[in-house]
């Protein structure tokens, strides 16, 4: 038997893992690991090693039985993941609740439906069950853990991110940052190791990460969030929201997510160099999944609030512009300084802004410089960080 690894898992927005028919029942692993092997494909992609495309044609095994980098620890067909992970067991009384909002006075906008997901803490039990034969179990669980790391400071866990679930705080991790890029390297040292071409997929070389922090009144966050929307049903619902408890672990979010959406759509709708494919792509249109996520706003102290928007950015997006041209947009609608990266500080107060009706926001953002490796960004996310490497 080998080592369980215990990480405590408290959520600073709901989480959410799927479910029977469209609501969520129960925490299902199978959706926590999903994520985390999405993430993980985009860390093994840009550190230059293999990654198929386990939604495709082209998943592993090949022809000659070979498996890529991200099967080798994930499992596919024919070879068991590499881990057990066991969730925290919790039931959902109230699967058929939902926050119904409507930001906009648009008659064909039907606005968003918010099903109940998991507000609390948990402990997620990981078991190592066999690893990689270039690996001690010390590095599948670094490996692991820088997973972990990431999304907990810069993303979040589950499905449905792109609509405010998903960030929590994980306890117990302890991830050593360059152990865990030198396994990701030794990898490529299997034998019998199928490579994949980087085919345009999610690579964490491509990925921005901003996080945004601004100030509420102390008293009365509902009229905060009802003076910026058209419509907001069911105030119990918004209640649960707003609600916090010492005892419980269980401080209040603001679920601001479709709020900052809508202007940000808004914004790109104005924006004469983002063509209409290019919005789609970005915003989930039209049946496409959104390119941006954007997490509700959860408490950072005092009456200080952060919420995050974070993507990947393929090269280039559908229509004629590219990833560094959607990147330009994107910061200059969140009036953030070019010269100022990779720390808060004041965002410029343009329309953005001022249609959130949020006074002296401060972002920091992330994305890869030019000369930067893939490696060097991921250290400096994990180690550096906005603030010197606390992440606060
Ligand atoms: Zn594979």
């Amino acid at each position: 038997m080998h080592d369980v690894l215990t990480v405590k898992i408290r959520t600073l927005t709901p989480l959410w893992t799927g479910g029977l028919d469209g609501t969520m029942d129960r925490i299902h692993e199978t959706g926590i690991i999903g994520s985390l092997r999405w993430w993980y494909e985009a860390i093994v992609r840009g550190l230059g090693g293999s990654a198929c495309d386990p939604t495709g044609d082209g998943k592993c095994p090949d022809k000659r039985g070979r498996y890529c980098d991200v099967c080798a620890v994930f499992g596919a067909t024919g070879l068991k993941r590499a881990f057990r992970l066991e969730g925290p067991e919790w039931w959902n009384e109230e699967r058929g609740r939902r926050l119904k909002v409507k930001v906009g006075r648009h008659r064909n906008h039907r606005g968003w439906f918010l099903g109940r997901g998991f507000m609390g803490e948990g402990e997620l039990n990981i078991l190592p069950l066999r690893w990689p034969e270039v690996w001690t179990e010390e590095e599948l669980i670094n490996s692991l853990l820088l997973v972990f790391a990431l999304v907990e400071r810069w993303a979040g866990v589950g499905a449905k991110t792109q609509q405010g679930y998903g960030v929590v705080a994980f306890d117990g991790i302890d991830v050593d940052v360059q152990k865990a890029l030198d396994a990701y390297g030794k990898l490529k040292n299997r034998g019998d190791r199928r490579v994949v071409s980087n085919n345009n997929l999610p690579s964490i070389d491509g990925f921005f990460f901003a996080k945004v922090r601004f100030q509420t009144p102390k008293q009365d966050l509902g009229e905060w969030v009802k003076n910026r929307v058209a419509r907001i049903d069911s105030d119990g619902e918004l209640n649960w929201y707003l609600y916090s408890d010492a005892d419980l672990q269980r401080k209040a979010v603001l679920p601001i997510s479709p709020i900052v959406r809508y202007h940000l759509r808004n914004l790109a709708r104005r924006e004469k160099g983002i063509d209409v494919r290019a919005r789609h792509r970005l915003f989930g249109e039209q049946g496409k999944k959104s390119l941006i996520h954007i997490s509700h706003a959860y408490p950072v102290g005092g009456n200080g609030w952060e919420f995050r928007i974070w993507g990947w950015m393929p090269k280039h997006l559908d229509g004629s512009v590219s990833r560094s041209e959607a990147l330009g947009s994107l910061k200059g609608w969140l009036g953030i300084e070019s010269s100022n990266l990779r720390r808060y500080h004041a965002a410029r107060n343009g329309q953005f802004w001022q249609a959130l009706n949020i006074s002296t926001p401060e972002v920091c953002w992330f994305e890869k410089e030019k000369e930067e490796s893939g490696s060097d960004y991921l250290g400096a996310l994990l180690q550096d960080g906005c603030e010197g490497g606390e992440n606060a």
